[in-house]
C-alpha cells in the first residue's frame, strides 16, 4: 500500500499543528501508525491522498450514520450558504431543529443549540449545579464528556490511548467535586450517594459507554441511576452525544426506557458540522439566561449551515425502517467477526449496542473499564494495520467503536468479514495471549 503522499503531508503538518493533527485520537499513534490523509468521502466510502480506498467504520465517530457527503446534506448546506453562513439573529430553522429534538428525545421539552459534545456537556453541569444548587458530579471511569475540565477525569479512549490521568492544566481545586466511580457498578454509586448525596448536583453517565470500546449498561444500571437520583434530589444527565439518535429516533433512554433530567447530544445531530445541544425539562430549562440566571451563550450556535446539514440528517432517519436495518447489518458484521475470530484462534469479545460496535482483544467479557484495560493492544495494532492495508478503515485505537452506517451495504459487510479473516490470521502469527 502507497502511503507516500499522507506521510509526506503528515510531516509537514507536524511542522505547523501539534503532532500533526487537530484532535489526538486521530494521530495513528495508538496503533503504531502515521494518519492516512482524506482526499474525499462519499457513501461508505474514504478515498486518502494516495488514491488508497476504504471502506470507513469511523463515520467522523459517529455524526455520519447516512454516510459521507449524503446528498441531501450536502445540497441543504449548499442551499443554506447561499442564503448566509451565520446571522447571530434567530432564523427559523433553529425552531424547527428544537421541534425535531423535542418531538424525538423523550425527556426533552426544550432544547438549546451550541457547538460541540463538549459545550453540550459543560453546559448541562453549569445548569445542573445552577439548578440544584450543589457542587458535586459522580462520573464514571471510562465514559468521556469531551475535554471539559471538571469531566477530564478518568475519561476514556484520548487519554486512555495516550495514558494521561486527567490532564496537566486541569488544577486540582477544578476537579475537586468530580467523583469517578466504576461504570455499571450500581452499589458504589449508592455508597457515595449515602456519604455526598445531599451535595451533589448531578450523575452524568454515557447510556452506553462508547468511548473505552463499547461497553452496554448492565440490566439494572440505568434504572438504579435514576432511582438513586430521585432519592437524593440529584439530576441524572445522559450524555448521548454518540447514543442519541443512532439507538433509535429517541436514543439510548428510548432504547433502555429510562429518562434523565438532561440530555447532551452532539454528532448525528450537526450531521457532520459542528454542534452540539442539551435539553430537558422546562423547568429545569428555563433556569437559563435569558429567562434564568445560568448563563451560556454562542456567537455561532444555531447557525444556518449546522441546522441545515442536522434537519436534513434527522430527516434522512424518519425514512422507515432505518433503525432495524442498522441493527441487522451490524448483527450481521458482529456474528461474522465473532466466527473469524473463532476460525482464526483469536481471543476475541465483540460488544456491540445497535450499530455501535467493538472488539476487545481479550479472553474476558468487557463491562467497565478496568476490564477494558485488559485487552491487548499491540493484538489491536497489527489487526488495525492488516485491515487498513486491505482496505478497511478501522478507529486508531482499541479503545473506540466501529459505526455502521445506512450506506453499508452487504457486499461491504462481507468484504470487511474477509478482510478480518486475513488480520486475525495476521495477528495469530505476531501476537501471543
Ligand atoms: C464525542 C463525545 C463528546 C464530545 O463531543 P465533541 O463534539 O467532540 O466536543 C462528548 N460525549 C461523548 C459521549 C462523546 O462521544
Amino acid at each position: 500500500m502507497n502511503m507516500d503522499r499522507s506521510r509526506q503531508l503528515f510531516e509537514e503538518a507536524c511542522r505547523v499543528i501539534p503532532g500533526g493533527v487537530n484532535s489526538p485520537v486521530r494521530s495513528g499513534r495508538a496503533v503504531g501508525m502515521t494518519p492516512i490523509f482524506v482526499k474525499e468521502a462519499a457513501g461508505c466510502r474514504l478515498v486518502d491522498e494516495d488514491g488508497n480506498v476504504y471502506i470507513d467504520y469511523v463515520a467522523s465517530w459517529g455524526p455520519l450514520i447516512a454516510g459521507h457527503s449524503h446528498p441531501l446534506v450536502v445540497e441543504a448546506v449548499r442551499e443554506a450558504a447561499s442564503r448566509g453562513t451565520s446571522y447571530g439573529i434567530p432564523s427559523e430553522m433553529e425552531i424547527r431543529m428544537a421541534e425535531e429534538v423535542v418531538d424525538r428525545v423523550p425527556s426533552i421539552e426544550m432544547v438549546r443549540m451550541v457547538n460541540s459534545g463538549t459545550e453540550a456537556t459543560m453546559s448541562a453541569l453549569r445548569l445542573a449545579r445552577g439548578f440544584t444548587g450543589r457542587k458535586k458530579v459522580i462520573k464514571f471511569n471510562g465514559c468521556y464528556h469531551g475535554h471539559g475540565d471538571c469531566l477530564l477525569v478518568s475519561s476514556g479512549s484520548g487519554i486512555l490511548t495516550f495514558g494521561i490521568p486527567g490532564s496537566p492544566g486541569v488544577p486540582d481545586e477544578v476537579v475537586q467535586h468530580t467523583l469517578s466511580l466504576p461504570y455499571n457498578d450500581l452499589s458504589q454509586v449508592e455508597k457515595v450517594l449515602n456519604e455526598v448525596g445531599e451535595e451533589t448536583a448531578a450523575v452524568i453517565v454515557e447510556p452506553v459507554a462508547a468511548n473505552m470500546g463499547v461497553v452496554p449498561p448492565k440490566p439494572g444500571f440505568l434504572e438504579g441511576l435514576r432511582r438513586l437520583c430521585d432519592r437524593w434530589g440529584a439530576l441524572l444527565i445522559f450524555d448521548e452525544v454518540i447514543t442519541g439518535f443512532r439507538l433509535a429516533p429517541g436514543g439510548a433512554q428510548e432504547y433502555f426506557g429510562v429518562l434523565p433530567d438532561l440530555t447532551c447530544l452532539g454528532k448525528i445531530i450537526g450531521g457532520g458540522l459542528p454542534v452540539g445541544a442539551y435539553g430537558g425539562r422546562g423547568e429545569i430549562m428555563k433556569k437559563m439566561a435569558p429567562l434564568g440566571n445560568v448563563y451560556q451563550a454562542g456567537t455561532l450556535s444555531g447557525n444556518p449551515l449546522a441546522m441545515s446539514a442536522g434537519l436534513a440528517m434527522l430527516g434522512i432517519l424518519k425514512e422507515e425502517g432505518v433503525y432495524e436495518s442498522l441493527e441487522e447489518k451490524t448483527a450481521y458484521l458482529v456474528q461474522g467477526l465473532d466466527q473469524a475470530a473463532k476460525a482464526a484462534q483469536v481471543p476475541v469479545v465483540v460488544n456491540h449496542v445497535a450499530s455501535l460496535g467493538c472488539g476487545f482483544f481479550s479472553r474476558e467479557p468487557v463491562d467497565d473499564f478496568e476490564s477494558a484495560l485488559k485487552s491487548n493492544t499491540e493484538a489491536y495494532a497489527v489487526f488495525f494495520q492488516e485491515m487498513l492495508k486491505q482496505g478497511v478503515y478501522l478507529a486508531p485505537s482499541q479503545f473506540e467503536a466501529f459505526f455502521v452506517g445506512l450506506a453499508h451495504g452487504k457486499d461491504d459487510l462481507d468484504r470487511t468479514i474477509e478482510a478480518a479473516m486475513q488480520a486475525l490470521k495476521r495477528v495469530r502469527e505476531n501476537c501471543a495471549f
